[in-house]
């Protein structure tokens, strides 16, 4: 089989080392950036969050979050961290399950991808974007920008989404794809800064807290986590606020995000701490009260933000005030004002529709021969490695299928 893979990126890659374990098949990488896996090496601040050994169909959304299931069951964390060991990438797991390189170096995930593709006879053209695909009978002919053509008997699109503009996130997938009939759900940027109202977020920027986090609309939850928060100074960053930001791409308006900043004490643990440092310091300046408990930054805004002059006294504090200020550390109030945008996002929400391909080959149900994977269908994962891992799962589920090795290997 004559197969071509539009990107060269996570899932492409997976995908063309799956086709070419038959050697009978001609497999053709097509990348527009000069090397491949440019936003692999992006990925975990550089390190490649490369998965997560509890990523479960649970960890996926989209507008049928089942249809991540059977890529996920076929070929999930643990045959892919077997499938990597095979290719030379040695790994380490970290307590909370997210997977990294040993080397730490995300270079090391695109290096073993591609030299073992290479050694396996596949081919690799950079610097060669598609411009158009389409089908002319039972081939596919595609385009590049200066009317290059180059045919294919099966073609896997593999263009990832939106997001990560910066490092090459584009929606050329997508148009390409709609151009063979396949609809795209509404695009917006998930696992990505919160935009918040400003007024106290900036007095503690830079600072980084374990907190609980809430987004709440009327009373009601929308979404939660718990972990570490980064002030900045348009809102709220950090690996719970990213876990809460695909909700709140979704539902901005009259939202508000609720931090508790001592989430391993009650509130009546906190009272308790506050009595006896009133009690055995009680010529201490307010803005030392939680000084033992938080960072300074944060504990003297948690003062301002419940109006306690940071010069009183411990002893002219009330245990109303108290009892107040530990109101504030359980209920810290930020209304939302947005997301920052695809530029900043680590993935796309939504994406091309599902619903027109069969989540057991990736092939389209549209178009015979035509498959997708990765990021460019509408299929979104948690942050801690799910995202990656849903790429090599399906750009294998896509790869194997194409090149007609379903059966045999999987
Ligand atoms: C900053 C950042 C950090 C991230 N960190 C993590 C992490 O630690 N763990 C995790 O699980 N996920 C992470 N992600 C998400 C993850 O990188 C993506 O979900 C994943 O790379 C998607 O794989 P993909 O193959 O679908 O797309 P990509 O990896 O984006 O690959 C698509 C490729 O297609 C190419 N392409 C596009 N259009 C064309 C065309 N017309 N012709 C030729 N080539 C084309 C692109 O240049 C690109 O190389 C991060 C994302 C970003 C932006």
């Amino acid at each position: 089989m004559d197969i071509a893979i539009i990107g060269g990126g996570a899932s492409g890659l997976a995908a063309a080392l799956a086709a070419r374990e038959s050697l009978a098949n001609a497999v053709t990488v097509y990348e527009r950036q000069n090397r491949v896996g440019r936003k692999l090496l992006a990925t975990g601040n550089g390190r490649c969050n490369l998965t997560n050994r509890g990523a479960s169909p649970e960890n996926y959304h989209g507008q049928d979050p089942a249809f991540a299931g059977p890529a996920l069951y076929r070929f999930g964390p643990e045959k892919t961290l077997e499938w990597f060991r095979s290719l030379g990438l040695v790994t380490r797991t970290e307590p909370s399950g997210r997977v990294y390189p040993l080397s730490d170096t995300a270079g090391s995930v695109v290096d073993v991808l591609r030299l073992a593709l290479e050694a396996r006879g596949g081919s690799i053209q950079c610097g060669a974007p598609i411009a158009r695909a389409e089908k002319r009978g039972d081939a596919f002919l595609l385009t590049g920008p200066l009317g290059e053509q180059f045919t294919c008997e099966r073609l896997i699109v593999a263009c990832g989404g939106a997001a990560g503009a910066r490092v090459g996130g584009v929606r050329s997938g997508y148009d390409i794809l709609r151009s063979f009939g396949h609809g795209c759900t509404q695009l917006r940027p998930s696992l990505v800064q919160l935009k918040t109202d400003n007024t106290w977020t900036r007095a503690m920027k830079g600072v980084r807290t374990q907190a609980a986090v809430v987004l709440e609309r009327g009373g009601q939850t929308l979404a939660s986590a718990s972990g570490e928060v980064q002030f900045t100074d348009y809102g709220l960053t950090g690996p719970a606020v990213y876990d809460i930001s695909r909700a709140a791409s979704l539902q901005q308006e009259g939202a508000t995000v609720c931090l508790r900043l001592l989430p391993e004490l009650e509130k009546v643990d906190i009272i308790q701490y506050m009595e006896n440092k009133r009690n055995s310091f009680p010529d201490h300046k307010a803005e030392n009260l939680l000084s033992g408990v938080l960072h300074n930054s944060i504990a003297r805004t948690v003062l301002r933000r419940t109006q306690i002059p940071l010069e009183a006294r411990l002893w002219a504090l009330s245990d109303a005030a108290l009892d107040q200020i530990a109101d504030t550390l359980e209920r810290f109030e930020f209304p939302l004002m947005g997301t920052l945008g695809f530029e900043d996002a680590q993935v796309t929400s939504g994406g091309t529709d599902t619903a027109g391909f069969d989540p057991e080959t990736l092939e389209s149900r549209l178009v015979p021969g035509l498959y997708a994977c990765g990021e460019v269908l509408d299929v979104d994962g948690d942050c801690g490695g799910y995202n990656l891992q849903w790429a090599w799962s399906s750009g294998r589920l896509a790869g194997l299928a194409a090149g007609g090795l379903l059966e045999e290997l999987a």
